[in-house]
C-alpha cells in the first residue's frame, strides 16, 4: 500500500537540505537489516520510523545507510563535524512532514535525515 503523494501541497515531504521532493520511503536491504527509507539526489538519506518508537534504531540505521553500511566508518563520525541530521514528524499515510514542535496533529511517526558533509 503506497500513500498518495501530492506534490502541490507545501506539507508534502521535502528534503530539509536541498528542498527536493522526497520519494515515498521504500524497504531497503542494508548490511544491518531492512530499513524503510531512501536517498535524496543531494546525497542525504532518510529513514522513516512509522511508529516513532524506534528512534534510536532508525537513527543508527540512517547513519549506517549514509555510510554505505560500514559501521567502522560511522563510529569515527562526530555530529556537526562530518554530517548533519534532521528529525521531523512524519505521516506515512499522506507522506507529509511536520516540524517536531508541532504537536497539534497526532503524527506519531518520525523521519530522520542524515547528510554526510563528505563522502566516506
Ligand atoms: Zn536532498
Amino acid at each position: 500500500m503506497r500513500p498518495k503523494v501530492r506534490e502541490d501541497k507545501d506539507e508534502t515531504a521535502r528534503c530539509p537540505f536541498c528542498r527536493r521532493f522526497l520519494k515515498v520511503p521504500e524497504e531497503i536491504k542494508t548490511g544491518t537489516g531492512e530499513i524503510l527509507g531512501g536517498r535524496c539526489e543531494c546525497g542525504a538519506v532518510y529513514v522513516a520510523d512509522p511508529t516513532g518508537h524506534n528512534m534510536g534504531e532508525a537513527y543508527l540505521d540512517a547513519l549506517a545507510y549514509a555510510c554505505g553500511g560500514d559501521w567502522s566508518v560511522c563510529n569515527t563520525l562526530a555530529p556537526d563535524e562530518r554530517y548533519r541530521e534532521a528529525v521531523y514528524n512524519y505521516d506515512p499515510r499522506s507522506h507529509k512532514l511536520r516540524e517536531p514542535k508541532d504537536v497539534r496533529r497526532d503524527y506519531s511517526g518520525k523521519i530522520i535525515f542524515v547528510k554526510l558533509d563528505k563522502e566516506c
